[in-house]
């Protein structure tokens, strides 16, 4: 979808005016490219039109410049057909909140118990209890089990002989007793939609009024994601949805079309296997992300949540002092190198996602080690103070790491601007958006 999206506004961005002519052509392009990715087509339909009246009516023929506009009006209905703002959990006024999870089998509704529960732990030292209520799949307990030993957290479970409605009371029962103040109820799924299920899970609502049904829905599955979201929200009338493998999907289609077609709000997606791969979901970057703006505030969360806290706010605190040096900067290299493919990391940047300088750039992890290699031929005093670099200081640098002059040369370069612009960055240019999530 990114692609074809973006080469549909690439086309209009390379002129100078666009004619009548011109916009038809691109809002026919952007058509078949949200067709192509398996949106519903019913979305699609009503999103051209509105991009199209808009378009229209802001006279975007005499705009100054008028390929940006459209880019706008596109990212900004993409957005707006993803719901606008993040909508948090549902938080029950005493506890426990109940969480109840509904899928089919495979969505991912156990990894995301999971991940939602150490989630809640991390950031708010929830104490959550997880009761297993898939009976049918003897493997599905010892997974939630496992998942619960290995994050610490309790899970109740009955084995495979209780009917899962009692295993809910007792559960429930159970976090009563110990005073959890968030239950999740793992549920099980089928292969498809079927009656019993639907009975199963219409019960255990009535059972548990949940705070929150959850739906989890695998993003690869394209347009029957949208099927199933709506069989399954027309029997259980769930309050959100959780998109998975997100990760594996390089369309978006389910992104777009869910909310437009359930009215139901994505609340998280699961962009891997990790307990750690969930984030909240905002429509707004996701726009971005597909429209391949890139996803700069996703990757600062995913960096942020990768990172030792207490190194980054060292860091942080020496950007502001703007005392940041070489030693830092290794710090930050091994971080970047523990978080995952740099080519991952890089699509995330603005402009990088399709940008064939990055195809040259060749992001291949020796060229970290190349830095590192320089880094460390470094004297310490010249690590922590950079200005000392002169000339033949840093001949004896290319000789010491068996690099070429021009390379260490350039790497001092992007180090000091990479300091320029972060202390700029600390100390107040950034957005207050930006601000809000460094605080
Ligand atoms: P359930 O049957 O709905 O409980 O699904 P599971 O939680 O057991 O997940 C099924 C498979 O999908 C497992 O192998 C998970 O590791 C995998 N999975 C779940 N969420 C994600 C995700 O966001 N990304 C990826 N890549 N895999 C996922
Ligand atoms: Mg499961």
């Amino acid at each position: 979808l990114t692609e074809r999206l973006q080469k549909a506004i690439s086309g209009l961005r390379r002129k100078g005016k666009v004619t009548d002519a011109d916009l038809r052509e691109t809002m026919r392009e952007i058509r078949l490219a949200l067709l192509e990715a398996d949106v519903n087509f019913e979305v699609v339909k009503t999103f051209i039109k509105t991009v199209r009246d808009r378009a229209a009516g802001t006279n975007i023929l005499e705009g100054l410049n008028p390929a940006q506009q459209i880019v706008k009006i596109v990212d900004e209905e993409l957005t707006k057909m993803m719901g606008e703002e993040a909508v948090p959990l549902n938080k029950s006024p005493k506890v426990p909140t109940v969480i109840m999870m509904a899928g089919l089998q495979g969505a991912g509704k156990t990894t995301t118990v999971g991940k939602l529960a150490l989630k809640l732990k991390n950031e708010q030292k929830a104490r959550p209890l997880l009761i297993a209520a898939d009976i049918y799949r003897p493997a599905a307990i010892d997974q939630l089990a496992k998942l619960g030993h290995d994050m610490e957290i309790p899970v109740f479970s009955m084995g495979t002989d209780v009917n899962p409605r009692e295993i809910v009371k007792q559960g429930l029962a159970q976090a009563a007793e110990n005073k959890n103040d968030y239950v999740f109820i793992d549920t099980a799924g089928r292969l498809q939609i079927d009656e019993l299920l639907m009975d199963e899970l219409a019960d255990i609502k009535t059972i548990a009024q949940p705070d929150e049904i959850l739906l989890v829905i695998d993003a690869m599955t394209g347009q029957n994601a949208v099927q199933t979201a709506q069989g399954f929200d027309q029997r259980l009338d769930v309050s959100g949805v959780v998109l998975t493998k997100l990760d594996g999907d390089t369309r978006g289609g389910a992104a777009l079309s869910i909310r437009a077609v359930t009215g139901k709000p994505i609340k998280f997606v699961g962009q891997g296997e990790k307990m750690t791969d969930l984030d909240v979901f905002y429509p707004d970057r996701m726009s971005s992300r597909i429209l391949g703006m890139g996803d700069m505030l996703t990757l600062i969360e995913k960096a942020q949540r990768d990172f030792d806290e207490k190194q980054a706010e060292e860091q942080m605190q020496k950007m502001k002092e703007n005392t940041f040096d070489f030693n830092d900067f290794i710090e930050q290299l091994n971080q970047v190198q523990n978080m995952g493919p740099l080519e991952d990391i890089m699509k995330m940047i603005p402009g990088m996602a399709n940008n064939p300088a990055l195809k040259n750039m060749n992001v291949d992890p020796k060229d970290l080690e190349h830095i590192k290699a320089i880094v460390f031929s470094m004297t310490p005093a010249e690590r922590e103070n950079p200005d000392l670099l002169n000339p033949s200081r840093r001949r004896r640098l290319a000789a010491g790491s068996g690099r070429p002059v021009v390379e260490v040369n350039r790497m001092i370069k992007q180090f000091m601007e990479m300091k320029k612009m972060m202390s700029g960055l600390m100390n107040g240019k950034m957005s207050p958006q930006m601000q809000n999530m460094m605080n």
